[in-house]
């Protein structure tokens, strides 16, 4: 870290501009991972895209690395040195009814934009957790909760706005600037310039039949065997996943969950409630269940499909695409990270892929992972003591499946951690981490962006 003269900056910026020991710095740097703890030399709290472009023209001059963070879910690595922009004050949401068609500020999280869009019968493609922030979700593809009937969320994007390395704000959409428009939708998470706002279209759903199902940890084998059968069954109206979880023992959570192994179905599916319940049979015989939520539910309720922690938590996750899940990739998953091994794992969980994930948008763009049969990711706390052991944890549960795993394929949101050893480029085939690249230094030369890790001098 090195001293900064920040009064040029904070006479630029209307935000707050604050350095370590300063009230309020802790608050301002905190994120949803509460095991990286940035570590700038500076932080801007921008209020508008006036404050992002005084804040990144003040960087340049000054020689210093550019991060950004919006909710924190995303950040993989902490900041050392640099500035920090959080976007939390760019709230801005306005949804278009007759275009089907929202804009948001890049502070906002997928609850606001839930919400206002099912005023008008309207849905946003986003994921398991609406506390995520649609931003950073959407520069990384975005898999939706309903994934497989509408594609990534990045296909859906209609114009993103950014400031760029040079100060300038600018707008890429198909017609203008579209090479950055390609990679922002996908691969926006290299680090192409701070995004201040975002354009995308709704989809018109008001409700789905949706939920999720418990079983207990004997039933696991049972479970899982039989998903690995149905799941590619089902018809583009329904997206699904399965999770191993060990739960904590919180008053919060219902009685039969608490402290327990558990497996867990999630259900989305868009064709209505009989072919819903027809479609669910086979899983429901499965095995014995401990709660079964899965009925007729409005758009808003859409938390309760993953059920997600909302609070903060220190955690490492990684995950990898398969290119198909045959009984012995089962067999793997439960002797790595079953009901009989002790392992401190929170969650291990496969999401069925393929339907209209397969198909490149309307608009091509960078999406990776296009094309696998299932994601694997595993997640772990990163308790005191266990700084070292999760993350080896969860590379044992990839490795198991490492010979059902699809070469070339990865998806950017799920990643996690193998991004730190493969490079910013590792999510994607050579011809498009080419092309992403030759864009990167075209709009980034000197590699502002997507490097906090580092100050650029000093
Ligand atoms: C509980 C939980 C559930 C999730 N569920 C899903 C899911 O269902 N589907 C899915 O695809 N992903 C999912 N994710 C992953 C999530 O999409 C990524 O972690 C995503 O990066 C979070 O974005 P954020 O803006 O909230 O996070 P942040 O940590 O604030 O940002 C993450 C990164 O996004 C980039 N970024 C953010 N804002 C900007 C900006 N304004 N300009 C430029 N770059 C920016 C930066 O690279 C930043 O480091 C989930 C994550 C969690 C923790």
């Amino acid at each position: 870290m090195r001293t900064v003269d920040t009064v040029a900056l904070a006479r630029r910026v209307r935000g707050p501009v604050l350095q370590p020991g300063d009230d309020g710095f802790t608050t301002e740097i905190a994120g949803f991972n509460a095991a990286i703890v940035h570590r700038p030399d500076v932080v801007v709290g921008a209020t508008d895209a006036g404050d992002v472009a005084a804040a990144v023209g003040w960087a340049a001059e000054q020689g210093l690395a550019v991060a950004v963070q919006s909710t924190g879910h995303g950040q993989l690595a902490a900041t050392d040195g640099g500035i920090l922009i959080t976007t939390r004050r760019l709230d801005e949401v306005r949804v278009d009814p007759v275009a089907r068609r929202a804009r948001v500020g890049a502070g906002v999280r997928w609850r606001s934009v839930i919400e206002t869009a099912a005023k008008h019968g309207l849905a946003p493609l986003n994921g398991s957790s609406s506390g995520v922030g649609v931003v950073g979700y959407t520069l990384g593809g975005g898999v939706p909760v309903m994934a497989r009937t509408f594609g990534f969320a990045a296909d859906h994007v209609r114009a993103v706005e950014l400031v760029t390395a040079d100060g300038m704000l600018r707008r890429a959409d198909a017609e203008s600037e579209p090479d950055l428009f390609w990679a922002l939708r996908g691969a926006g998470r290299i680090g192409f310039g701070v995004v201040t706002a975002i354009e995308f279209d709704l989809v018109p759903v008001r409700s789905l039949y949706g939920g999720g199902i418990f079983y207990p940890a004997s039933a696991t084998a049972d479970v899982l065997h039989a998903f690995r059968t149905w799941a590619p069954t089902l018809s583009e109206q329904t997206t699904t996943s399965i999770a191993l979880l060990r739960l904590p023992d919180l008053p919060q959570l219902p009685e039969p969950l608490r402290g327990q192994f558990v497996v867990h179905l999630r259900i989305a599916h868009l064709g209505g409630v009989e072919e819903g319940e027809r479609m669910l049979a086979p899983m429901r015989a499965a095995a014995p269940v401990l709660i079964d939520s899965v009925a007729e539910m409005p758009y808003v309720g859409v938390d309760a499909i993953h059920s997600e922690p909302t609070d903060p938590m220190p955690e490492h996750h990684a995950g990898v695409v398969l290119r198909h899940l045959p009984a012995e990739a089962v067999d793997a998953l439960i002797a790595a990270a079953g009901p009989h091994v002790e392992v401190p794992l929170a969650m291990v969980e496969l999401r069925l892929l393929g339907g209209a994930l397969a198909r490149q948008a309307a608009v091509p763009n960078a999406v990776s992972g296009r094309g696998g049969a299932f994601s694997l990711l595993g997640l772990g706390p990163l308790l005191p003591g266990l700084e070292q052991v999760v993350p080896a944890v969860v590379g044992s549960v990839l490795d198991a499946l490492e010979p059902f795993a699809a070469p070339g394929l990865a998806l950017a949101n799920f990643r996690g951690s193998l991004e730190a050893t493969d490079g910013p480029y590792g999510a994607w085939p050579s011809a498009d981490a080419g092309r992403l690249s030759e864009i990167k230094n075209f709009y980034d030369p000197a590699g502002v962006f997507g490097s906090g890790k580092r100050s650029l001098v000093g």
